[in-house]
């Protein structure tokens, strides 16, 4: 699919033809301009030969239906992956790449081993979008996507400019109509995009990767933190909050041996003690060396939080048997 010469094309055109595109292409979810017939029949022609339509992607559902994944060929041949998770009747939540590979080289991440191949335009984002609503129509599903996070390949904050035309392209009341609020976006903590990011005046929900409570385990895991420390990080995250009023989602990987400890928990609890935010307990899904911590341990890290007075809440592994973690199959492939 491309749609880069689209505005250049209906330019010429009357404007009401923008309408009709974003009719055919976002809500009826045509994938041949052919059947578009409210065109005349030599722009669907044009369109035809400049503006491809087709989305080139593999996909791959999990056993019980409720994860699907899709590894995309971009036009030039590059691949990127993106997840569906439905909730039937509730909500159907989208995870977007917003790179090819990612240039940040956490060391527990599939994605990170790839190095950055370069930027996703918004076009290249908002595609991944449309491509599952297009599967959930052919599945039947009477809902389309509701939710979207941006916590596939790549660091978003990166990709700033484009992440935030994808933001408002998806936003789009012609289009796809999805409210800010149901778009969570994660970073690594690029602590000037953070405060750019609480400047923009649109209730995005932000979610920092946090994964350590110190400097000295977090620059091991994740090594933009010996440009971005944790104190530079949690004041733009005070900032973001002060400025938008919103609760930062703060994600924390359980890795065995490695995060998992008391001291470890007591330590986050002084980190984020009276701050407007939440912990997510995620556990890890094996890419490499690291081990998904147990069930006990988590169970303690948790509690200990909670008895702090902070909001905990737990992400379960969805899709094992697809390999649903953050870059998995692009690496495999
Ligand atoms: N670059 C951004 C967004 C993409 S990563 C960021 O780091 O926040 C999205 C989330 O997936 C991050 O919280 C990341 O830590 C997590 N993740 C990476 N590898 C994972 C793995 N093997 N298992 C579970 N979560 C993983
Ligand atoms: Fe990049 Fe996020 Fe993976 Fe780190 S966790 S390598 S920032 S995608």
């Amino acid at each position: 699919m491309d749609l880069s010469k689209l505005n250049k094309i209906l330019k010429g055109e009357p404007p009401y033809r923008q309408q009709q595109v974003n009719q055919a292409v976002f809500i009826d979810l045509v994938t041949d301009w052919d059947e578009v017939k409210t065109l005349p029949q030599k722009l669907r022609k044009v369109l035809q030969d400049n503006c491809p339509l087709e989305i080139n992607a593999d996909i791959f559902h999990s056993q019980d239906k409720k994860t699907s994944k899709a590894l995309i060929t971009l036009e030039d041949g590059n691949k990127i992956e993106t997840v569906l998770m439905q909730h039937e009747g509730e909500r159907h939540t989208v995870c977007v790449s917003s790179q090819v590979g990612c240039s940040l080289a956490c060391t527990f991440c599939a994605t990170g081993r790839l190095g950055l191949k370069r930027n996703l335009t918004a076009d290249e984002i908002v595609e991944q979008v449309l491509l599952w609503n297009r599967v959930l129509k052919q599945l039947g599903a009477k809902d389309r996507v509701t939710n979207v996070v941006y916590m596939g390949m790549g660091e978003p904050f990166l990709n700033y400019t484009a992440v935030l035309k994808s933001i408002r392209l998806l936003n789009d009341k012609q289009g796809f109509n999805i409210g800010a609020r149901k778009i969570s976006v994660s970073t690594s903590g690029i602590a000037p995009k953070i405060k750019k990011f609480a400047e923009e005046k649109m209730q995005i929900n932000l979610a920092l990767s946090l994964h350590a409570p110190n400097d000295e385990l977090r620059s091991k895991l994740m090594p933009i933190n010996t440009h971005f420390p944790l104190s530079e990080v949690m004041k733009a995250v005070d900032f973001y909050i002060e400025k938008t009023n919103r609760k930062v989602m703060c994600e924390y990987l359980m890795i065995a041996e490695v995060n998992d400890s008391l001291e470890q928990a007591e330590e986050l609890a002084k980190l984020l003690q009276g701050k407007l935010v939440m912990v997510n307990l995620i556990a890890y899904n094996p890419t490499n060396a690291y081990r998904p911590a147990k069930s006990k341990n988590i169970k303690a890290f948790k509690d200990y939080l909670t008895k702090q007075g902070l909001e905990v809440s737990q992400r379960f592994t969805f899709g094992q048997d697809i390999k649903a973690a953050c870059g998995q199959l692009a690496l495999e492939n």
